[in-house]
């Protein structure tokens, strides 16, 4: 249980919750995590729909931990959230992301990067140098970088994020809204937010594949429409069957995304990759 202390600093007494304990071990183990250089970058392909040449990749962030290997994001990046880490956090991986692009592109690729930006880091004073940084030293064209955000981490304050969207334009950058169509997905804000691209949640795309006759594809289709109509691109996440694929060709989807094209991987099967379509 936490005590005030007598000048009310809030001291952590042996009785805490074993829950807590280890959250705080989390969030100092990956304070060091970032000081000793123990995250790193997966890179999953994201390819034409109808060619299915590779276009680009997503990096998505893993940590490398000394006792419990390789651990997804969603065992810390909440921690990196709620702890104020997910700045520096998310400036590395900017800075990562952009550095490795643009070394792929010094070797004859013209590949887009995109990253995942937390609502947090977007609205902290320093994503904008941060972004900006990144492009400066890694001299990527900035129209390759990719910022996801997800409608959520723009509704706490659209008119904010409105803003900063406009300032981000202006480095040259693009932007996707990452996981559209699950939240409180309002026309409004599509019409309010200078968006490029809409990735469509997984969630739609998955739904296909145990019932073929499932209104998901109603959806894409509509959500597809919506976006051309906006002169967005569209991408589909999460594609893992061919059946699927087929199905977003056929509604006119731009982008594919998933394990059936490519697996998130690191740097050199990720580069081993180049020239190789996905299955037919
Ligand atoms: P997301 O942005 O929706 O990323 C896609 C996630 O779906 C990735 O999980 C990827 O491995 C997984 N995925 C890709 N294709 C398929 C598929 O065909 N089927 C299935 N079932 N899954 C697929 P991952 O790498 O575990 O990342 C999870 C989430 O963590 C991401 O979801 C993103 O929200 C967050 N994340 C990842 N990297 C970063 C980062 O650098 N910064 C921040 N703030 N968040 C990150
Ligand atoms: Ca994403
Ligand atoms: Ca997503
Ligand atoms: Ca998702």
């Amino acid at each position: 249980a936490k005590h005030e202390g007598k000048n009310g600093v809030r001291t952590f007494q042996p009785v805490m919750g074993s829950e807590t304990a280890e959250r705080m071990t989390l969030e100092q183990d990956l304070r060091e995590a970032l000081n000793r250089q123990e995250l790193t970058l997966h890179y999953q392909g994201q390819f034409d729909a109808h060619t299915q040449a590779l276009l680009g990749f997503e990096a998505l962030v893993r940590w490398a931990h000394p006792t419990q290997g390789l651990l997804p994001p969603m065992k810390f990046i909440p921690v990196a959230e709620s702890s104020g880490l997910i700045v520096p956090l998310g400036a590395w991986v900017l800075q990562e992301a952009c550095r490795q692009a643009a070394a792929w592109n010094a070797q004859g690729q013209n590949l887009t990067i995109s990253v995942n930006v937390s609502a947090l880091q977007f609205e902290d004073p320093a994503f904008l140098p941060a972004v900006q940084a990144a492009l400066d030293a890694s001299g990527l064209n900035p129209h390759l970088l990719i910022l996801e955000l997800t409608e959520s981490a723009v509704l706490n304050n659209p008119e904010a994020a409105a803003q900063q969207f406009i300032r981000l334009k202006a480095l040259g950058v693009r932007i996707a809204l990452d996981d559209f169509g699950i939240g409180q997905s309002n026309l409004s804000l599509l019409r309010r937010l200078p968006v490029d691209i809409l990735k469509i949640d997984r969630s739609f795309v998955q739904d296909h594949r145990e019932a073929p006759e499932d209104a998901g594809e109603v959806y894409i289709g509509v959500m597809i429409n919506l976006a051309h109509g906006l002169n967005l691109r569209v991408t589909a996440e999460g594609v893992e069957s061919s059946e699927q694929l087929s199905l977003l060709e056929e509604l006119g989807c731009d982008s594919i995304q998933g394990f059936l094209l490519a697996r998130p991987l690191p740097p050199d099967d990720a580069a081993a990759t180049f020239g190789t379509r996905g299955p037919p």
